[in-house]
């Protein structure tokens, strides 16, 4: 087999950016060393100056497959991520039909993937209100853990969980050891906002962010840090939109409970005060708050009670978007962005002085480590070759030939980003070179 060398002046492995060479054989990374120490005859690939982050990991994907591939779909998802510099994805177990609620329906989704995958993927499952027995077999064929809703999930034929269902469902979750991902909102304060909003302009977008209030997933998260406390189980609070349960959450951690957090670029680079009444592509739930709460989320990712950045990757047919009448209240909520999330995050990142280091482990080792995944997100020996070639200062724009899902419209369109993707290798072989594609699907599922 021959070694082949990857080199930059600016390798991201844990700890450290230097320059550095990636010696690669086969699918597997078998050391980091010094420029200088490349053995003969290694076939040499320099990118100078380009960064070469960890591949990223992304805990949190919407593909819609099977059942909805006309929303998304494997092929897609994993070309728009490819291009994005993500290497795994973990899809959401809701959004499918079936739904992946129990093994034949991973099956189902084992059987749609086959051959059409850019990336590497796996699968969470789903913990629904009457599930509870297939939560063991589920664990057995090799999610990496479960995810539920603790308020209607915008889609039917995937339940969510009242607090009893869930009670019902967390010895069994606990007994398996893999972490429970929830979707961390009440319906309780959401129906009483509603309700006080009757004869409110939905076009508005004030109208949407009031409906969703602080409270529903500050009275959600409250749940869960007592059932956590109660159970024992791995919580893992999906998607944070308010900055107003970080101290809870710090002191949690502080504690000792088994909690982690993630948030997604979307909060982290939009704002209330800036999306246009109408303007129903920033529609996601939790919703987009304000300036003030965008720049306290990054205080905590600076101090780290936020472990995690992932998209939420979650399209629809653009008719759902009701672009037309702009109306908050019917458009479907979710935002794609899996080619995006890298420069999105780099630009907004950059300037607050955070480093490539942050980066990867945010977008790539904590996510691994999430679901479980000890051979992804790192440059080490050991590893899969899979990384990414960061060009962090050139900058470009948004234009939809750049976004390679199967719906190309997005919030951001027209922004000017920094950071391009360069390249994108999956376990030792480039799957995305300079806006192009090379090769075949490669992508194959990881099973614990
Ligand atoms: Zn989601």
């Amino acid at each position: 087999m021959s070694l082949q060398a990857y080199l930059s002046r600016r390798v991201v492995t844990q700890g450290q950016t230097s320059p550095a060479a990636i010696l690669v054989e086969g699918e597997q990374i078998r050391a980091v060393v010094d420029p200088d120490q490349v053995p003969a005859g290694a076939e040499l690939h320099d990118f100078a100056d380009a960064a070469i982050l960890p591949g990223l990991v992304d805990s949190h994907v919407h593909i819609n497959d099977p059942g909805r591939a006309e929303w998304e779909g494997f092929e897609t998802a994993t070309r728009a991520a490819a291009v994005g510099g993500y290497t795994l994805l973990v899809d959401m177990p809701l959004n499918c039909l079936p739904a992946t609620a129990n093994v034949a329906a991973l099956e189902a989704k084992r059987e749609a993937a086959r051959g059409r995958c850019w990336v590497d993927w796996a699968a969470w499952g789903g913990v629904v209100s009457d599930n509870q027995a297939d939560i063991a077999g589920l664990a057995e064929a090799g999610v990496p853990g479960f995810k539920c809703f603790l308020i209607h999930p915008g889609i039917d034929g995937f339940t969510m969980v009242t607090e009893s269902q869930l009670r019902a469902a967390l010895p069994h979750i606990t007994r398996t050891g893999l972490p429970l991902l929830v979707h961390a909102e009440l319906p309780g304060p959401i129906d009483t906002a509603v309700e006080s909003l009757a004869g409110a302009d939905w076009r508005r977008y004030a109208t949407y962010l009031q409906s969703r209030p602080d409270e529903a997933e500050l009275s959600a998260i409250r749940l869960l840090l007592s059932l956590c406390r109660e159970y024992g189980f791995r919580l893992h609070i999906v998607h944070l939109a308010t900055s107003l349960a970080l101290d809870e959450l710090r002191t949690a951690r502080s504690a000792g409970l088994p909690v982690t957090v993630e948030t997604c670029p979307h909060y982290l680079h939009l704002d209330a005060e800036t999306i246009p009444d109408g303007a129903t592509l920033a529609k996601c739930a939790p919703p987009i708050r304000s300036r003030d709460n965008r720049e306290t989320l990054w205080q905590g990712l600076r101090d780290k009670t936020i472990d995690l950045v992932v998209t939420d990757h979650s399209p629809c047919p653009p008719p759902m978007k009701r672009l037309a009448e702009g109306s908050f209240k019917t458009a479907w909520g979710g935002i794609a962005s899996l080619s995006l999330a890298l420069p999105l995050m780099w630009t907004e990142a950059s300037r607050r002085g955070f480093t490539l280091q942050d980066i990867a482990r945010w977008m790539a080792g904590q996510p691994a480590k999430l679901a479980g995944c000890a051979r992804k997100g790192r440059i080490a020996a050991g590893y899969d070759a899979d990384f990414v070639v960061l060009d962090t200062d050139e900058e470009f724009t948004v234009t939809e030939d750049r976004l390679h899902y199967r719906h190309r419209i997005s919030p951001y369109m027209g922004e000017k980003l920094r950071g391009v993707v360069k390249a994108t290798y999956l376990r030792g072989a480039p799957v995305f070179v300079e806006g192009g594609f090379t090769g075949e699907p490669r992508g194959r599922e990881w099973r614990r």
